[in-house]
């Protein structure tokens, strides 16, 4: 019988092991994942010569969980900050740039929003209006398109919010929880009666940061994912591939983890599965934990990798990309430019794409075959870039059912869940905290802190 089981080699998992290896010993760690590969959504792609991100492609640096990671993992020399962020919104059949004065897509500076090509007039005068509404009432919770879309009209929240916030989430900002998809909206409204006044606030007391917004590694985000698990093996934790739990079952000290044709047993378990998975594991453990994971919803990313001869295109594309907001009804959610973003993983002679589709509610890319899909996206990439090239390779990536979807009210759901857990099994992921890497690593090491006596 080992001390603890973690269950789930995704980053969650990983940080859980890493953290609680260094409270009790490594040997008395094991980890159970149900693949043959560790990371979970995290993946870097050997696409021709290339490095390419198939699921997250950078993470952010205000939470400094992997910058703290990488240093003890000498991993500092590697970070990579992206090569340009200025990022697009195609709206219309244009592209625009996304406006300045403005903070996760709300206004912020009304004088320099009201320059941006994105919004037209009307809209724009309605969003000049905000400052003089009374003061937001937020009873507890709302959803973050309702928020934005009552202080700044329909049009801002739809065409610049959605896009920035939902498409974090692969989902709908009119379905997102303010306080955890949105936090910036939320403290300025409760610190001003406008909130336009209350980001710009922010915005002027923000420090300078000691680092670039956003970091990868070089070789991708895998080379994280490799240098924990080089660290864990190293230091004695036993990790399991291929080994896909099923159900876990109290026993007399603590609990049989059941697999198809093995049982292990332990004093405590750490479940860092998706939540619907752990729903399925802890069934007996806990119903009422259980069908309360059950309920929160998850949307289905796919990204697809295209490669063209630089050559080929008529122009060369500009920034980071483009985001593609909903009433465009287009198969692409966003398009990362990654050649312009991360040019050191690029091949010679070539651009490569990542093109993000099927975001929450919108099955439509899920029901093509990759074929089919990926000749869709060309077509719709062709208008974006008003090019008539096509693509030299492919590949598509399908994450199902990979990213939570926090409705508002979620973090007192997550306090019920727990509530109903027993002592010394703890949960780990993304469906918890928030999506992010460094939130995911940080629920890790909090769920190692917990079970470390
Ligand atoms: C397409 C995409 C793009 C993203 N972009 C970004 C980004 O740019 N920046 C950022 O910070 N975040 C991004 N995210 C979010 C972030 O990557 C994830 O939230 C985070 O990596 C999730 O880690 P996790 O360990 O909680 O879950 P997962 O990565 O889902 O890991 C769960 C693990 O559990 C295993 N498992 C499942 N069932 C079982 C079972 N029954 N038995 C044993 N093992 C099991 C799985 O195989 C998997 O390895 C993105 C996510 C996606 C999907």
């Amino acid at each position: 019988m080992s001390r603890v089981i973690v269950i789930g080699a995704g980053i969650s998992g990983l940080s859980s092991a890493y953290y609680l290896s260094k409270y009790i010993p490594p040997s008395q760690i094991v980890i159970l994942e149900s693949t043959d590969r560790l990371g979970g959504v995290i993946k870097t792609a050997q696409f021709g010569s290339a490095s390419v991100e198939a699921g997250p492609d950078s993470f952010i640096t205000r939470i400094p969980t992997v910058l703290e990671l990488a240093q003890e993992l000498e991993l500092d020399s590697a970070l990579i900050s992206p090569a340009t962020n200025s990022a697009y919104i195609y709206n219309n059949s244009k592209l625009h740039p996304i406006p300045k004065g403005t903070v996760f897509g709300a206004p912020s500076d009304l004088g320099t929003f009201f320059g941006n090509s994105l919004i037209s007039l009307p809209g724009k005068i309605r969003a000049l209006a905000e400052p003089l509404l009374a003061k937001a009432n937020i009873p507890g919770d709302i959803t973050v398109g309702k928020f934005a879309q009552d202080r700044w009209g329909k049009e801002v929240a739809q065409i610049l919010v959605d896009p920035l916030v939902g498409g974090i989430h692969a989902g709908s900002a009119f379905e997102l929880s303010l306080i955890k998809c949105a936090p910036q909206y939320f403290t300025a409204a409760k610190s001003h009666r406008s909130v336009t006044k209350g980001l710009n606030a922010m915005t002027m007391r923000a420090e300078k940061a000691a680092h670039p917004p956003f970091y990868s590694f070089k070789g991708g985000l895998t080379s994280l994912v490799q240098a924990m698990h080089q660290y864990l093996v190293t230091a004695g934790v036993t990790i399991v591939p291929n080994f896909s739990v099923w159900l876990i079952e109290n026993t007399k000290d603590g609990f049989k983890v059941h697999g198809d044709n093995s049982t292990f047993e332990s004093e405590k378990v750490i479940c860092a599965t998706p939540a619907h998975v752990s729903a399925n594991l802890l069934k007996k453990i806990s119903s009422r934990a259980s069908a309360l994971l059950d309920t929160i919803d998850y949307s289905s990313p796919i990204m697809t990798l295209l490669a063209y001869e630089s050559n080929a295109l008529s122009e060369r594309p500009v920034g980071s990309g483009v985001l593609v907001p909903k009433p465009n009804k287009m198969l692409t959610t966003a398009v990362t430019f990654a050649s312009n973003k991360w040019p050191d993983c690029t091949s010679e002679g070539e651009f490569l794409f990542r093109i993000s589709s099927a975001r929450h509610g919108d099955s439509r890319a899920w029901k093509l075959n990759d074929e089919a899909l990926i000749s869709n996206l060309e077509v719709e990439l062709r208008d974006i870039l008003a090019t008539r090239a096509r693509s030299i390779r492919s590949e598509v990536h399908r994450w199902g059912k990979s990213l939570p979807q926090f409705r508002p009210f979620h973090d007192q759901l997550v306090s019920r869940i727990r509530e109903s857990l027993p002592k010394n099994l703890e949960l780990a992921g993304s469906a918890y905290k928030g999506v992010g890497i460094p939130v995911c690593i940080s629920s890790g090491k909090e769920a190692a802190e917990r079970l470390k006596e």
